[in-house]
């Protein structure tokens, strides 16, 4: 017995344990009758449900999941959080049940004002959920607006946005369910510096919706999670999603999620382990990007300019064992009209 488990314990030291962050997905509605690039069909749902069983990962709550993943204790774990932004009525009808059934806890992200109206979940339907042990209820805005300061926005009248989205809409939800998680989904997923400094003050999380996995380089107010609306939430992909690992260059090296150039242009240093040459990035809209390195400084800019309001470049590196790393990162063009 004591040979066996010394035999246990050397292999561990020995074989690098499988390393996978905190992957977490993106819903809004599950139908077959919303609009599609906000949908994902309740049949991809269940197939996207049957994959995460077949992989045997773990399904966490959000809020533990995203503090052990930027904590960095994820290293033989492979974890996944589910999150539904809007609380549309089919979260309620198709979504919950199916995860109920399998026991997989879920998050979603409630923008106020819109509770009870046509399509969306009411306050009785959401109160049913917060009474659930598996369920979490956060915060996505009093009214859902683009919370980054507009560029001729005065400053107090900002302030007043944002002390109605992420404070008057955090106290309806104390008031309403009595919840008050401390995580804030941005709408959109815009955000600016003095958004994210706003969430940092309140000792919240952020979440976008660019993609990648949460870990250790991640930053807190600006965390990913990968959209998964039927284009997006394909099976054939939706395995190297699972099983990305966080890109290992720390956000504080990201420039800001507003862009100042058009195309913008994004640089960051590699860690020593990871050749630039390996790296494959693609651009919304532009196909793939090229890369350019000085030692391990690389840097990337479309050929074009943007003309939508968001825009990501996207970097895969190859992690071994199948996996890759993963990075998004997002830039909000201002002076594009509001969707
Ligand atoms: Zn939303």
């Amino acid at each position: 017995m004591r040979l066996r488990t010394l035999t246990i314990t050397t292999l561990m030291t020995v074989i690098p344990l499988a390393k996978a962050d905190l992957a977490v997905l993106q819903y809004h509605h599950v139908s077959d009758s919303t609009p599609a690039a906000t949908s994902t069909t309740p049949a991809l749902f269940e197939d996207q449900l049957e994959m995460i069983e077949s992989l045997e990962l773990e399904v966490v709550s959000l809020e533990k999941g995203t503090r052990a993943a930027l904590a960095g204790e994820l290293d033989d774990r492979k974890q996944i959080a589910i999150t539904f932004d809007d609380a549309y009525s089919s979260v309620y009808q198709t979504a919950a049940p199916l995860l109920f059934e399998k026991g997989y806890p879920f998050t979603v992200f409630v923008n106020t004002d819109a509770v009870g109206k046509r399509g969306y979940m009411t306050w009785d339907q959401l109160a049913e959920f917060a009474d659930q042990p598996g369920v979490l209820i956060a915060n996505h805005s009093q009214d859902h607006g683009h919370l980054a300061q507009k560029p001729d926005e005065p400053e107090d009248q900002w302030q007043a946005r944002i002390t109605a989205s992420l404070d008057q809409a955090q106290a309806a939800l104390e008031k309403r369910l009595n919840v008050q998680e401390p995580m804030f989904a941005y709408p959109y997923g815009e955000f600016d510096d003095k958004l994210e400094q706003a969430i940092a003050e309140r000792n919240w999380f952020g979440f976008g919706q660019q993609s990648g996995p949460i870990g250790a380089t991640s930053g807190p107010t600006r965390l990913p999670r990968f959209p998964m609306a039927t284009a997006y939430g394909q099976l054939d992909s939706l395995n190297d999603k699972l099983l990305s690992k966080a890109f290992p260059v720390t956000a504080d090296q990201l420039p800001s999620a507003v862009m100042s150039d058009n195309p913008p242009e994004l640089t960051m240093t590699l860690p020593d382990r990871l050749d630039p040459s390996r790296l494959t990035c693609f651009a919304s809209g532009q196909g793939e990007l090229s890369v350019q390195s000085d030692g391990k400084q690389v840097s990337m800019k479309a050929d074009a300019a943007f003309n939508s309001r968001r825009l990501r470049y996207n970097c895969t590196y190859p992690a071994g064992d199948g996996r890759f790393y993963w990075l998004s990162h997002q830039w909000v063009d201002l002076s594009q009209p509001e969707d």
